[in-house]
């Protein structure tokens, strides 16, 4: 039988039509669909939005009522806390289901049970998805049933799983209710910055479902096959910067899993090549992210490696300062982070470089990066953020050990051989040659002044001794081993 009273569908970090189970279960049954997002920042503290991801958050929220009102819907804004949200839209609309899909922050997780309580108090059924991720992190685990924490071991379990379902068309149409309940315009919610910083931004990206299809094809198209040997150059386009449409649920794993089989399919690759591939072996470290803050969620605060909480980190406002505004000295670190503040987003080999900058050459905690990186990313992700610099920093599981510290010189030398991204983000080094062009500060004086520039006034010093500061760092990691 046909329902008749509404579903409200509570939008999260699930910002599209397409492969969205909760939306097109509400649509199909017939019955009137109430599409809502809550804007409740306080409730995600201390991880809510950041400057960059609200910026997009405005945009994607923006097509998404777009897209539902070429479905004959639209998009019920309101603010506040969520349980409030919602029980007033209950009361107001005589909703009886609501529909969501489950994410795997510990604030969001939390916010799902008061959800949860706060509705069926009232008679109302939530029922909840868990479509973000390929894999169900309570059904993968070691022999001995305890969560893995070594990525290959995860890798090859989630492998040894059928292939993730198809995933779901958009519903051609989503029936509203005969009168809509009051929203916000996404306007009230004051998401855009001022004053205006966002110019780079808006250069750099088009946020929304159909801009997130149409750069999954355009990098199946063009990208994909050399995804291999051009991922780790930061001065090309070789990765498919599909991270923030990703987080902010735009375009599902599971529609890139599929695209990339029936391209593969297509070229006649066998499964073992295109299921094993260097892409979607990357798309399962974001697997392993979410898994892994499932498991552990106090990792957003807290060293994975207990015996981290004693290392001795360096309060240094100068240093940190210096490598916010990517003004180290060390050109491919100052090249990533005028990337991050200008564009909103940073290379992957970038990030590792410059995250091995701050907590070993500075030996400034991981957790400031990760502040940084929350407020200035687009991508910015508690999961993938948290993995990624707890692996950085050494404390992480599976992570990077902090003995192996990056040489920013030679990873410039390494990834960026001709200097061409060093040159794109510091253009004041634009005419130093590329054999100097990642470490001006050993450049002949003359040389460097017939480039324009003079260390200290166009380009600054060094802010550390590369040699000196891993030589401290290391000292700081074996007291931490011997317990000092
Ligand atoms: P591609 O190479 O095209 O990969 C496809 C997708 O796979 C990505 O969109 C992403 O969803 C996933 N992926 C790829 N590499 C990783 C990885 N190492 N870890 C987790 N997922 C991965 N990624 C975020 O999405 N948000 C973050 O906040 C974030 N913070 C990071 C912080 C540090 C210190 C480091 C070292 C890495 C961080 N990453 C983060 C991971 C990675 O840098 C980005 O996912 C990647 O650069 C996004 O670019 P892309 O979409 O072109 O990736």
């Amino acid at each position: 039988m046909r329902r008749v009273k509404p579903v409200l569908v509570w939008f999260r970090l699930d910002l599209r039509l397409s492969d969205h189970a909760p939306l097109w279960e509400a649509a199909r049954e017939g019955g009137p669909v109430i599409p809502v997002y809550v804007w409740s920042p306080e409730e995600e503290a201390p991880w809510s939005p950041g400057g960059a991801s609200r910026w997009w958050l405005h945009h994607s929220l923006t097509a998404l009522d777009a897209s539902l009102r070429a479905a004959g819907s639209r998009l019920i804004i309101r603010r506040g806390r969520v349980v409030k949200a919602l029980a007033d839209l209950v009361r107001e609309t005589g909703a009886v289901t609501v529909y969501a899909h489950r994410r795997v922050e510990p604030a969001a997780r939390q916010l799902e049970e008061e959800v949860v309580r706060a509705m069926s108090e009232r008679g109302v059924k939530v029922r909840l998805w868990a479509d973000s991720n390929l894999v169900d992190p309570d059904r993968v685990k070691t022999q001995s049933g305890e969560p893995f924490q070594v990525f290959t071991a995860f890798w090859r379990r989630c492998l040894a799983l059928s292939d993730p379902p198809r995933p779901l068309p958009a519903p051609d149409r989503v029936p509203g209710p005969a009168v809509w309940p009051r929203g916000l315009s996404c306007e009230r919610l004051e998401l855009l910055p001022k004053p205006d910083w966002a110019a780079g931004l808006r250069a750099t990206w088009r946020p929304g479902e159909t801009a997130a299809g149409e750069r999954l094809k355009r990098f199946l198209k063009d990208g994909w096959r050399e995804y291999a040997t051009r991922r780790d150059q930061p001065a090309e386009e070789g990765t498919s910067r599909l991270s923030p449409h990703l987080h902010f649920g735009e375009i599902t794993p599971r529609q890139v899993w599929h695209a990339v089989r029936e391209w593969a399919e297509g070229q006649g690759w066998n499964a073992s090549r295109w299921r094993e591939s260097a892409f979607l072996r990357e798309l399962f470290w974001r697997e392993f992210a979410g898994y892994l803050l499932w498991h552990f969620p106090h990792a957003v605060e807290r060293p994975l490696r207990p015996e981290w909480e004693r290392f001795p980190w360096r309060e240094d406002a100068a240093g940190l300062r210096a490598w916010q505004r990517g003004r180290t000295g060390y050109p491919i670190v100052d090249a990533g982070m005028r990337e991050l503040w200008h564009t909103g987003w940073m290379h992957n080999r970038v990030r590792m470089i410059v995250a091995s900058f701050l907590v070993k050459d500075l030996r400034i905690s991981w957790l400031e990066g990760a502040r940084w990186f929350w407020d200035t990313l687009v991508d910015a992700d508690l999961a993938s953020n948290t993995m990624g610099w707890q692996w950085s920093a050494g404390c992480g599981v599976d992570a990077a050990p902090y003995f192996r510290v990056f040489h920013p010189v030679l990873q410039g030398q390494k990834f960026d051989p001709d200097g061409a991204y060093v040159r794109r983000w510091c253009p004041e080094l634009a005419r130093v040659p590329p054999e100097w062009i990642h470490r001006p500060f050993e450049a002949p004086p003359l040389l460097l002044e017939a480039a324009g520039v003079r260390l200290g006034r166009d380009y600054p010093e060094p802010v550390v001794s590369h040699a000196a500061a891993r030589q401290a760092a290391l000292a700081a990691w074996q007291s931490l081993r011997a317990g000092r």
